[in-house]
């Protein structure tokens, strides 16, 4: 089977309750990494630059672009967020299934580098459900959630492009759910067709 980790990109409205989510899995299984973002926007009170994302001013992150560090970036709410390319390729290569956590422009760009990425859209059930949660959450203003809610119309109009879709009612099952996935993906024939070399060999030679 391949040995290599698959791609994941996991979208959804801000409030959908992805970190919750990417969190849990990344909590009961150690074969997955979770991509740590750059981003200009300010952190909140409880983030920590480098674990939550890499906190950049706006010309540090144009010349991360310019260097070519970014596997994708895009400006979402007025601030630049984006992947450090470099740390993704390596825990590919570990063997690890690598989650980016980002909005649907990134997704779509590394659909386009990386076509063999799984794209997974995570969401409640309505727009009514995740504005409550964007207020319970508190950490934005009243200008900012409107602005995301309005991100978020346009954001489920391209979850067409996805090949997923999950719904975020449970933390725990929705967590199950993505695995669930990932591991199916895994077993596609596309991937493993290196059994064709591999299946007529063993330790001791050639059959
Ligand atoms: P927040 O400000 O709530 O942390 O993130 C706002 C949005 O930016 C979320 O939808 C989040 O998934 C997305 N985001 C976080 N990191 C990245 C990234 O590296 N690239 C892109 N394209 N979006 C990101």
């Amino acid at each position: 089977m391949d040995k290599k980790g698959l791609l994941i990109v996991i979208s959804g409205p801000s409030g959908a309750g992805k970190g919750t989510v990417v969190k849990e899995i990344i909590k009961n299984n150690d074969d997955f990494s979770l991509s740590v973002s750059a981003t200009t926007r300010k952190p909140r009170n409880y983030e920590i630059d480098g674990e939550h994302y890499f906190f950049k001013s706006r010309m540090e992150f144009e010349d991360l672009i310019k260097e070519g560090k970014m596997l994708e970036y895009a400006c979402f709410c007025s601030e630049y967020y984006g992947t450090p390319v470099d740390y993704v390729l390596n825990k590919l290569e570990e063997g690890k299934n690598v989650i980016l956590e980002i909005e649907v422009q990134g997704a779509l760009q590394v659909k386009e580098k990386y076509p063999d990425a799984v794209l997974i859209f995570l969401t409640p059930d309505n727009i009514y459900e995740l504005k409550d949660r964007l207020i319970k959450r508190g950490s934005e203003t009243e200008e900012k959630i409107n602005m995301r809610t309005e991100r978020a119309k346009e954001e489920i109009l391209l979850v067409d492009k996805y090949d997923y879709i999950v719904i975020n009612r449970v933390v725990k099952t929705a967590a199950c759910d993505i695995v669930k996935i990932v591991q199916s993906e895994k077993n596609k024939a596309f991937r493993n067709l290196s059994i064709k070399e591999t299946f007529l060999r063993n330790k001791g030679g050639e059959f």
